[in-house]
């Protein structure tokens, strides 16, 4: 089994937008409402309560510090602080039951491979192309809303590359 990290959107950014309520990078207003679809919240990667949760929209490059391509697209936050989802914590379990697009990209920010999932056969799947050298990380978007939802990094390249693994989530910092 390949172990893997989750990346959800770091504190930096939803920080920084909930203050200035702004997109970090681009400056379009962010906007905030009661939840009317699930999500889920990228930073802690829950899905939202329909009618009751208060969520803010905001435009987010999710290639931003990995690619040089930017691919923007509109995400949502808890409008209040939640707690960042752990980066070894596996699969967001609230994710399962949704239908996800896997997309493997290589260096270069090349797509590798795509898969669709649904019904909780995410790992598997996930499994599979992480077996493949060549895909270096995995954008997990919504197959049917089409947003990005959050990255997926081996941890073995990372112990790889200088043997030691930002293990307190340091790597959030440059999202
Ligand atoms: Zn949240």
């Amino acid at each position: 089994m390949q172990s893997y990290r989750v990346v959800a959107v770091g504190d930096p950014i939803a920080s920084a937008v909930r203050k200035t309520l702004r997109s970090p990078g681009y400056g379009h207003p962010a906007h905030t409402e009661v939840a009317t679809g699930y999500g889920p919240c990228r930073q802690c990667l829950r899905t939202f309560v329909v009618g009751s949760d208060r969520r803010i929209l905001f435009t987010y490059d999710p290639f931003y510090g990995t690619g040089k391509l930017p691919l923007p697209g509109p995400v949502f936050i808890h409008e209040h602080d939640c707690q960042r989802y752990p980066e070894d914590a596996g699969f967001p379990v609230d994710l399962l039951s949704h239908r996800l697009t896997l997309n493997a990209y290589g260096r270069g920010q090349r797509l590798v491979a795509q898969s669709y999932v649904s019904n909780g056969d995410a790992e598997p799947e996930l499994q599979r192309l992480l077996q493949d050298h060549e895909v270096a990380y995995i954008h997990v978007r919504d197959t049917d809303a089409g947003c990005y939802d959050f990255r997926i990094e081996r941890t073995s390249d990372e112990e790889g590359v200088n043997g030691s693994a930002q293990s307190n989530g340091g790597g959030s910092s440059h999202e």
